[in-house]
């Protein structure tokens, strides 16, 4: 087996716990619990999005993940070590896609590269243009930021999150700001990329149908302070469809509950 082979070959997804985690932010009106003894754990190789309405806490879990902001309390570990700031291992990708618009698809994949020890340039060029070709973008490789579609660029971000080989793959609302149509096609390309890379995915999106398209289970949150409510198993083969009707009944379950959750969490009114 050659080296790149074996780069490639290679996928090692993390466990991922978080234990008892809390987060307080010091707000201009005060302190802000965003986030509540949130305890979950993502086995290797599982696909897990939180959904809940805007300002739930998810992108702060996400973040607390990726090492970009510390827990006030509680503890995030990956593969049983502390999670103590940002790291190779853990790669991010977010709604829009910060690219850098100087360079082509390319370039910006082999960035993303840059740091990875024991490879030459030649080795690196090798493993971009797998990642391109994977998310289909391998006549694209020299297209410059610029001439791309706003669902090219996020394939752009995706081969250059993928391409150091992440043990965890953390996404925040990647396909908000697309159409349906991409978007469609974009669930349909992650979940061929999930089942052959074999990645952790903790996957943030406020589209619950897009949640039980996309993940071996769904984690539902509620805002103020953020915690967890529930945890969905979806049961349903891959590739999943987003307009299967199967998803519809799961789907209207969670929202139903998400509701009621609300519900119970309104302040009583005031005379
Ligand atoms: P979501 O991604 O689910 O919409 P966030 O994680 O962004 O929610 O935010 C959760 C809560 O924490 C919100 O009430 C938000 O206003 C607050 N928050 C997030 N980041 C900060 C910050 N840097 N400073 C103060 N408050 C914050
Ligand atoms: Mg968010």
């Amino acid at each position: 087996m050659t080296k790149i082979a074996r780069e490639l070959a290679n996928t090692e997804p993390s466990k991922l716990t978080l234990e008892h985690v809390g987060k307080t932010f010091n707000g201009r009106h005060g302190e802000v619990l965003a986030l509540d003894d949130i305890s979950l754990t993502l086995n290797e190789g599982e696909f897990v999005c939180l959904v809940g309405p805007s300002g739930c806490g998810k992108s702060t879990i996400l973040n607390l993940v990726a090492g970009l902001d510390n827990a006030t309390t509680g503890k995030l570990t990956l593969d049983g070590r502390r999670i103590k700031g940002p790291g190779r291992d853990r790669m991010v990708m977010f709604q829009e896609a910060a690219l850098f618009p100087w360079l082509d698809a390319l370039g910006n994949v082999l960035f993303g590269l840059r740091l990875k020890p024991g490879l030459n340039d030649e080795e690196r060029r090798q493993i971009a243009g797998f990642y391109l070709d994977l998310v289909g973008l391998s006549k694209f490789t020299r297209a410059h930021i610029h001439e791309l579609s706003g669902g090219m660029r996020q394939r752009v971000a995706l081969a250059r999150s993928l391409a150091p080989n992440p043990k965890i793959l953390l996404m925040d609302e990647p396909f908000s700001a697309l159409d349906a149509l991409t978007r469609e096609q974009l669930y349909g390309d992650l979940q061929r990329i999930f089942t052959q890379r074999r990645k952790t995915i903790l996957f943030v999106t406020h589209n619950i149908r897009e949640a039980v398209c996309l993940g071996d289970r769904v984690v539902l949150l509620s805002p103020h302070p953020g915690r967890i409510r529930e945890v969905f198993t979806v049961d349903l083969p891959r590739p999943r469809d987003i307009n299967d009707p199967r998803l519809a009944e799961l789907t209207s379950r969670i929202t139903a509950r998400l509701k009621q959750h609300l519900k119970e969490n309104q302040p009583a009114p005031t005379e």
